[in-house]
Order: C-alpha cells, then sequence, then structure tokens
C-alpha cells in the first residue's frame, strides 16, 4: 500500500514544469519547420510502442516528456510548419497558445453567465468586436436583435443554423412532436459535407437534402436553386434552409450570397453563411465585398482556428435573431436555475449551441486581437493573399502547369498536364518527402493540386521553395 497523502503534483513541481514546458513550445515552434511536415509513420507504429495497460504507480513528468519526444513526435504532421500548405489551415499564435493556458489554469467551466460571469461578457464582447471587424450588420450583434457564440466547429455551427432554422419553420413544434415529414434543405454540390451531416444528424435525411449545381467557377447557381425550391413546393414539400459558402473547401467558390439571400426572402428559408476559412479576409475592406448580401442572412461563421491565428478549437458563430436561437435549444431543469437566469439580464450560453458545457474560448480570441491588433491581422491576412496570388502567377506563366482558376484569396488550385495519375504521384511524391505538404480535389472529373497559404509563420521563402520542389520534382517524374 501507498501511504502518500495526496497524489497531486505539487505546485512546486508544476511551476516548473510548467515554465519547461513553455521552453518546450518555444523551442518547438522555432525549429518546427525542421521536422517532415506529414508525418512518415506507419498505422499502430504509435500506438504499439505505449504500454498495454495504465501504470499502476504515477510516473514522473520528465519520464512523460521523454516519451512525448521520441514516441509522439514522429506520428505527429506539423500544421504549425510554415510548409504546411495542405486542406485549410489551423493556426495558432503565441498569444493564442498563452490563451488557451490561461483558460486551462483557470478551469471555467462557462454554461452559465452564473458559473462565471467573465467568460459569457468577455465573449459577448469580443464577438461584438468580431462583428465589427468584419462589418457585418447591426443585427448580428448583441446589442442588436442578434449576436455571437464561440462553437468548438463550423461543423457544430451549421448543425446549430439547421436545428433553429428547423424550429423557426416549425414554429417550434419539432423539439415536442419530433420532425415534420418533407422538409427539405439546400446547399451545392460544392458545399461543406458538414452541411450533409448536419443534415442527417438533425432527422431531416439526407435525401431531403437537395445538392445545387454550380456555374463555371464553382459557385452555386439562383437561377437553379430557386427552380428547385419551386419543383418541391409543387410537390408539397416544405423548403426550410439554404447554405451558402463563401470559400468552399475544394476551390474557394464564392457563392452568390445576395442573389441566394432575395430567394431566401422570397420564400422564407433560413439562410446560412459557412465562410468558415475566407471568412476572415472581411476583416480587410478591399475583401469584405465577399460577405454582399450577409444582411438577408439568418446566421453566419468563420473559424479564427483556421485562419485568425487562434487555436483550435474556435468557430464564431452570428445569429440575427438570438431569440430563434435561444427558443430552439433553452432547456432549464430545476438544479441549473439562478436568480441571474431568472432576471432574463444575462446571456446563458448553454442555450446558444448543443452541448451544455463550454471552455473560456474567449480568453484567447481577445488576447489575439488585443496583440495583433485589427491592423496586425490585415497585414497579415493581405501578405497571405499576396502570396498565394503570386504563386497563382507562377503557376499560370509555367508551360507544364494550368491554373485552374483565379484565386478569390489564398487557396491556388491548379494541376500538371500530364492528366490525373501524374498529379497523384507528384503529391503523394512531394508528401513523402516531408518538405512540404499540401493536398488535393477532384474538380469535374480532374485531379487538383491545392496549395492553401495560410499558415502563421508562412513566408515568401517558404512559397518560393515549395514552387521549386513542386517543379523539380514534376520534370524528374516526366523524365523517370
Ligand atoms: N466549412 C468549410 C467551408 C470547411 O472548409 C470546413 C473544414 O475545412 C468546415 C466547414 C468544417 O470545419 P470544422 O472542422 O470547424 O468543423
Amino acid at each position: 500500500m501507498n501511504d502518500k497523502k495526496s497524489f497531486h503534483m505539487p505546485v512546486s513541481d508544476f511551476r516548473e514544469q510548467g515554465k519547461k514546458m513553455v521552453d518546450w513550445i518555444a523551442d518547438y515552434l522555432e525549429n518546427v519547420e525542421n521536422y517532415p511536415v506529414l508525418s512518415q509513420v506507419k498505422p499502430g507504429e504509435i500506438r504499439a510502442q505505449l504500454p498495454a495497460s495504465a501504470p499502476t504507480e504515477g510516473e514522473s513528468f520528465d519520464a512523460m516528456m521523454k516519451d512525448v519526444n521520441k514516441i509522439i513526435m514522429p506520428g505527429i504532421t506539423h500544421w504549425q510548419s510554415p510548409d504546411f500548405f495542405a486542406f485549410f489551415p489551423s493556426n495558432n499564435s503565441a498569444p493564442s497558445i498563452l490563451g488557451e493556458m490561461l483558460a486551462s489554469g483557470l478551469g471555467v467551466q462557462g454554461m452559465l453567465w452564473a458559473t462565471s460571469p467573465a467568460a459569457t461578457e468577455l465573449e459577448t464582447h469580443v464577438l461584438d468586436w468580431v462583428a465589427d471587424m468584419l462589418s457585418l450588420p447591426a443585427q448580428f450583434k448583441s446589442t442588436g436583435t442578434g449576436g455571437g457564440v464561440i462553437q468548438d466547429t463550423a461543423s457544430t455551427g451549421t448543425l446549430t443554423a439547421i436545428l433553429a432554422a428547423r424550429e423557426k419553420k416549425n414554429r417550434f413544434m419539432s423539439n415536442d412532436k419530433g420532425v415534420k415529414n418533407g422538409m427539405v434543405a439546400y446547399v451545392s454540390s460544392q458545399t461543406h459535407s458538414s452541411a450533409e451531416k448536419a443534415i442527417k444528424i438533425v432527422g431531416i435525411g439526407k435525401n431531403n437534402l437537395r445538392k445545387i449545381e454550380v456555374d463555371e467557377t464553382f459557385a452555386m447557381k439562383p437561377d437553379a436553386l430557386e427552380k428547385q425550391i419551386k419543383t418541391d413546393l409543387d410537390n408539397g414539400l416544405v423548403p426550410f434552409f439554404v447554405c451558402a459558402s463563401v470559400g468552399t473547401t475544394s476551390s474557394n467558390a464564392i457563392d452568390p450570397v445576395f442573389s441566394i439571400g432575395e430567394i431566401c426572402k422570397k420564400y422564407d428559408l433560413w439562410l446560412h453563411i459557412d465562410a468558415a476559412m475566407a471568412g476572415t479576409a472581411a476583416i480587410c475592406p478591399e475583401f469584405r465585398p465577399l460577405l454582399n448580401g450577409i444582411e438577408l442572412a439568418d446566421s453566419f461563421l468563420f473559424n479564427p482556428h483556421k485562419w485568425m491565428f487562434t487555436n483550435f478549437d474556435c468557430d464564431c458563430f452570428f445569429v440575427a435573431d438570438r431569440t430563434i436561437l435561444i427558443n430552439t435549444l433553452s432547456i432549464l431543469p430545476e438544479y441549473l436555475k439562478n436568480k441571474a437566469t431568472e432576471s432574463g439580464a444575462v446571456f446563458d450560453y448553454r442555450d446558444w449551441h448543443v452541448q451544455l458545457g463550454r471552455k473560456f474560448r474567449a480568453l484567447k480570441l481577445w488576447f489575439v486581437i488585443r496583440h495583433y491588433g485589427v491592423e496586425g491581422l490585415q497585414f497579415h491576412i493581405r501578405k497571405h493573399v499576396e502570396m498565394a496570388q503570386t504563386f497563382a502567377r507562377w503557376v499560370d506563366e509555367s508551360n507544364d502547369f494550368i491554373l485552374l482558376n483565379q484565386p478569390p484569396l489564398n487557396l491556388v488550385c491548379f494541376y500538371h498536364k500530364n492528366g490525373n495519375e501524374f498529379n497523384k504521384k507528384l503529391m503523394d511524391t512531394i508528401n513523402q518527402e516531408g518538405k512540404l505538404f499540401f493536398s488535393h480535389t477532384v474538380l469535374d472529373e480532374r485531379f487538383v493540386l491545392r496549395m492553401c497559404i495560410g499558415q502563421t509563420n508562412t513566408d515568401w521563402r517558404h512559397i518560393e521553395t515549395a514552387w521549386t520542389i513542386i517543379r523539380e520534382t514534376a520534370k524528374k517524374l516526366s523524365e523517370s
């Protein structure tokens, strides 16, 4: 029997290990570009090195960090490498990491205003700042009819929007009686898969999700949307929700939000805007037109955890009429009743999303915005866009590669003229070598390479090296 009185880590050890941890992270970020960007391990390789069962006796922190270095690090794909160009980025930054640390240290669970008033009030306030930074219409602010809330991910944000839309259309009856048959939702063939997943979750059913045709820029065709809505109405169905994308995942296509919004108004459908990555660009006035038409939307989201230097997870979700959201999601069991809630004078964010408990995520966003200032954020966003536009020009000027389209922002889609198999081999070869990591999509049956330039520390030299590697590898493969 162990005769210890406590097994907790003494504060003095925490102090020492905490300082070492900050050093470890600082060293990591300083050296991150020296690692192969894409982890090179085989399936099962990490697990095979872990003991079969949990330790009976506690171990030293030094022993844990030794295993982090030896076992875990080879299994890391380095999202914070400036040579990471795959998917969409998942940024972090020093102020955000510190904010995340502080949130963990405070260990606040901010489900109700009363469970930490500062967590709620800071979040409300920072999201009003964000609404102003993106020049969102007044109804999306807490001082208007709506407001913002931090959700974990865009997927959850879209799920929340669909739930609210469903309830609005059903006059809040489906919460009691179950989902009415025949409800129909609309996305484009390019909308992120999270919308389809949400449609399945909320009980609308995949067969009641219409994937509207896109034009040559891969943006939703409003006339095709309206035609489909009319057909569905003629067939006695109940259209209720449209998701417009500002920056699709495959190619960053921008749906015509204003035209879609007018159709939504005409037929009384909820308009949700998914601007998961591209939304950040609206901080720069020259890119704000991307959101034109947002005044017609019921909800809007973007992810500072993608392209605003804020650690995963942090999705900013805005709604134009918060009463719809709250009426959809509010439930007040006896054990959560409190004076502040009963007074009606506070926001309880548990009523604004699916889960009850919530982390104090506003801290890291607050730190990021205060550290960079709006000017600093604009500087880095503009630089990423400029680098992407330059990369696109290099592609366009080359003899062997073809630019798919003029990138609206920071995602460059292109392909080698040697065809799909060659492009796949080119990407796999480069990613396996580990000097950079980029990804692909398939558009009109064409295997398309995607370079998304949005990692916090990506600079000119990184894109120059990437372009050299891509060209030289293509040349070698063509000659082999
Ligand atoms: N919407 C778009 C346009 C995306 O590109 C993504 C992910 O890349 C998502 C939604 C889902 O994001 P999340 O991981 O925050 O759920």
